[in-house]
């Protein structure tokens, strides 16, 4: 049976990002093409304080007395040459006056009766409380290179450089179906052998958390003809088609030969591993197949194991999976596993405390967790203070 390294490396080898698409800048989207400014940033010297525009060698030994030529504001343009003795009024982020090199600010300005002004600024030299043209940025320098990831700042400067549409990697669309005669959705009250389907609202929630676009197909009756209509669906209408559930080796567990049927190249069937091991992984086209296990614990960490990896692949981010990390445990904790087996913890500052589990049904015991505690296969003793390892979630 497959390792869940080596079907880690087969899902990832399967997975390219997909293409770039021209869209207003969405958060945490990748870009797909170098922007580059289209002007200089700022356009012209700016004000950076409120205050008076002046020719700083006018204030010998810090000091002098201007007459005021004008009132500027951010967004109107000075018309008055800036000479010896003159200075000009002007407000945060206005054009500098010609002839002026230095901004006093207002709190250093007493203003007299006749309306002259005196400024008392020891400090102030050319360019003091001035952005020179082109400071931030130049025009034609690559500002965002493709491969940025688009953060509140990358948003703003997509704004500041006038692109209002770049390509961008766009968010994988996942196709979700259940299986299972057994399902209900949660407004019915379960009768007979029936239970509330929890792995399609789960999954979904996987899907938007991992930054994919989740698509509920409903869920399909354990007989083929149902089955084979959502995954035709599924197939054609998104980049992921995930299935919970039919991918074990029972009379009802239809999805593989289905899949086979509808050209479906199945890459592994089954993982060595504690829960998940049913899991299927293939491929059609472009297209990536999950057939997950059934069992809500089971979809859940195969997801975070194997889907959400790719689905970063798609996003055009690295291919970087869960990374297990260093832990140390709070309490005493023995396992005996046929398989290599992950074990839903609490993660915090390090200390790694193991919840109480029922096993791959349990989907209760991951409310609390945000840790998967890796386990190898046979008997293990660890005591409080014990090196693990954990992969969070
Ligand atoms: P299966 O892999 O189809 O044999 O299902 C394994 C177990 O998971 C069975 O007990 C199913 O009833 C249960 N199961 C399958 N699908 C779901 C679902 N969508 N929600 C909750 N439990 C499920
Ligand atoms: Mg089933």
């Amino acid at each position: 049976m497959l390792e869940v390294g080596a079907a880690l490396r087969t899902v990832l080898d399967h997975a390219r990002p997909l293409a770039a698409l021209s869209a207003t800048p969405a958060l945490g989207r990748v870009l797909g093409e170098d922007l580059s400014a289209d002007l200089d940033s700022p356009p012209f010297a700016k004000a950076l304080m409120d205050g008076y525009a002046v020719r700083s060698a006018d204030l010998t030994a810090g000091e002098g007395t201007f007459t005021v030529l004008e009132e500027v504001a951010a967004g109107s343009l000075p018309t008055r040459l800036v000479t010896a003795g003159n200075a000009t009024r002007i407000y945060t982020g206005a054009k500098l006056p010609d002839g002026a090199d230095a901004v006093v600010k207002q709190e250093l300005a007493v203003v007299s009766p006749d309306g002259r002004v005196t400024l008392t600024d020891p400090t102030a030299k050319p360019g003091r409380n001035v952005m020179d043209r082109g400071r931030e940025m130049r025009a034609g320098e690559v500002v965002l290179p493709k491969g940025t990831v688009l953060t509140p700042a990358a948003l703003g400067l997509c704004a500041t450089i006038g692109r209002a549409t770049p390509l961008q990697v766009p968010p994988a669309v996942v196709a979700v179906v259940t299986t299972g005669d057994e399902l209900v959705e949660a407004d019915i009250t379960p009768t007979g052998g029936q239970i509330r389907n929890s792995n399609g609202p789960m999954l979904a929630g996987l899907v938007a958390r991992a930054g994919g676009v989740p698509r509920d197909l409903g869920t399909a009756r354990d007989d083929e003809a149902s089955l084979t209509a959502k995954v035709r669906d599924g197939l054609a209408s998104a980049n992921v088609l995930l299935l919970a559930g039919g991918v074990s080796v029972g009379k009802f567990d239809l999805v593989p030969d289905i899949l086979h049927r509808l050209g479906v190249a199945v890459h592994f069937h089954k993982v060595r591993m504690k829960p998940g091991k049913p899991l299927l992984f293939g491929t059609r086209g472009d297209t990536l197949v999950f057939g997950l296990p059934g069992n809500p614990v089971s979809a859940f960490v195969c997801f975070e194991l194997f889907v959400r990896p790719a689905l970063r692949v798609l996003a055009g981010l690295p291919a970087a999976w869960c990374q297990p990390i260093a832990g140390t445990l709070t309490v005493a904790f023995d396992a005996d596993n046929d398989r290599p087996t992950f074990h839903p913890v609490r993660l915090s500052g390090g200390r790694v405390t193991p919840l109480p589990w029922s096993g791959s049904a349990d989907l209760r015991a991951l409310l609390a967790a945000d840790a998967l505690l890796q386990l190898p296969a046979g008997e293990v003793h660890f005591a409080a203070g014990d090196a693990v390892t954990v992969v969070p979630i």
